[in-house]
């Protein structure tokens, strides 16, 4: 009674691979574009970001790559993770539909984003570099490579939105706990921050000004480089253990899943939960339905356009063909920080445009409700991105009840939101606003997106 609702897979049975989708995409992915010369941006010119393992696992087409020995060894800390039953739920919501979530809140930073973070982290020390930086906005990535830097003996110097550093300053301790320096952006230890600074010293930042400080800082110093944690084809390969592993759990069921439903900020717990299921939906095998969730109010693959952008607003990247709102689009403040990009991991846009997937965009309110109602019968509270998930879980099981359909429903539980309580004391006392995202500013942004004839 009850145990066989949390299935574990025994720890000898940890994937020892991860699975590289492009391997099996029956055309490739458009390439990254070096803005200045308008063709593919080359290995050499990324060597002075990322470290030479990850610049190679960000083009690979081998099917599967071997996880290190080391990383495999942290992740023991916590991997593999349960696939849990949400029983209560079904029988609160009278639903005939058998619903499972893949619990990755349980990784010690709470979120599916150490996954990456102790990769990124392994193959940078391996290659001697001392220091890491990136940005952060509510702090679950920032906290993550601090929370793995800190395992490897690297620095990590995390600039931080400073609205957000003022505001949510959990996180912030978090960081300083495992070691990282955390810097409220703009600084003026950069050329980026200080411009911004000199035009408003009270400059709230942005996750698009913090990304620029972080790249300047990384390739201004020989010993150090620049760490990214969702978007690039290489996180989104590291977050396919979730997949994998939940895959061989629904073995040892006997279940297969009929739909499968993630959250998407910049897509990377979605891709590492969906992608392994993905083979046997283009073989024909399957026909599972693959389902995106995002925010009203950053609506990238439901209201976005394909196209290639950068990926920060000050332009410093390289462009990615990706649905984007455009690299200006600022949006609405709602509470789940970690949907607020305004691009789309490429694999996953080329993957919408192409049919494979589908996408749906949901309210901020409606989404909280679904998120305590969670909470109330299943106990873990989720984290606001996370709840979006769960908020089309509950529809697709409340379809089910009508048509009395018994569909196996399975979504990856990326985090838990005890660093964002304060964000339901705001929804429990009614005082939670649906951000609108006016036409005419979706507009704006859209027309103003780069033109480039490739
Ligand atoms: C960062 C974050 C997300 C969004 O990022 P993706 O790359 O789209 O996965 C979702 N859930 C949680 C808990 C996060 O911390």
């Amino acid at each position: 009674m009850g145990f066989e609702d949390r299935v574990m897979l025994p720890p000898s049975e940890i994937p020892k691979q991860w699975y590289n989708i492009q391997a099996d995409l029956d055309e490739p992915i458009p390439p990254v574009i070096h803005p200045a010369t308008l063709q593919p941006i080359s290995p050499d010119e990324l060597a002075p970001i990322f470290p030479m393992a990850l610049i190679e696992q960000e083009v690979s087409k081998e099917r599967w790559i071997p996880i290190p020995e080391e990383v495999l060894n942290i992740f023991s800390l916590w991997r593999p993770t349960p696939l849990v039953r949400a029983r209560r739920l079904e029988k609160y919501l009278q639903t005939p539909a058998r619903i499972y979530y893949k619990n990755e809140s349980l990784s010690p930073p709470g979120s599916h984003k150490p996954n990456t973070a102790v990769a990124q982290a392994y193959y940078n020390k391996r290659e001697g570099v001392k220091r890491l930086t990136t940005e952060t906005g509510a702090g679950q990535w920032g906290s993550a490579l601090a929370f793995a830097c800190n395992l490897f003996g690297l620095k990590c110097t995390v600039y931080m939105v400073r609205v957000s550093y003022e505001q949510k300053p959990y996180r912030k301790v978090l960081m300083n706990i495992w070691g990282a320096e955390v810097l409220p952006s703009p600084t003026d230890r950069t050329n980026a921050g200080k411009s911004i600074l000199a035009q408003d010293p009270n400059s709230p930042g942005s996750l698009g000004i913090a990304i620029s400080e972080a790249v300047e800082d990384a390739v201004t110093h020989e010993d150090t480089k620049y760490s990214l944690g969702s978007v690039l084809n290489h996180v989104l390969l590291h977050q396919t253990i979730v997949g994998l592993e939940a895959k061989r759990q629904f073995e040892m069921l006997g279940e297969y899943p009929d739909v499968l439903v993630g959250c998407v900020g910049g897509g990377s717990n979605f891709a590492g939960f969906v992608f392994p299921f993905i083979p046997d939906k283009l073989d024909d095998k399957r026909q599972t339905q693959i389902v995106a969730v995002e925010p009203l109010a950053c609506p990238s693959l439901t209201q976005g356009i394909y196209t290639y952008d950068f990926g920060d607003t000050a332009r410093m990247t390289p462009l990615l063909k990706m649905h984007t709102l455009g690299h200006n689009f600022i949006p609405p403040r709602i509470h789940a920080g970690g949907l607020r990009y305004h691009g789309m991991a490429p694999i996953v846009s080329f993957l919408y445009d192409k049919g494979i997937i589908e996408a749906v965009a949901y309210p901020q309110r409606a989404v909280f409700e679904a998120a305590v109602t969670f909470a109330r019968v299943e106990g873990i509270v989720p984290a606001p991105e996370t709840a979006h998930a769960v908020r089309a879980v509950i529809d697709e099981a409340l379809r089910c009840k009508e048509t009395g359909e018994e569909k196996v429903i399975a979504f990856n539980f990326s985090g838990h939101g005890y660093f964002d309580l304060s964000a339901y004391d705001e929804y429990l006392s009614d005082r939670m606003e649906d951000a609108v995202l006016p036409p005419e500013r979706l507009k704006e942004m859209l027309s103003g997106l780069p033109k480039f004839s490739l």
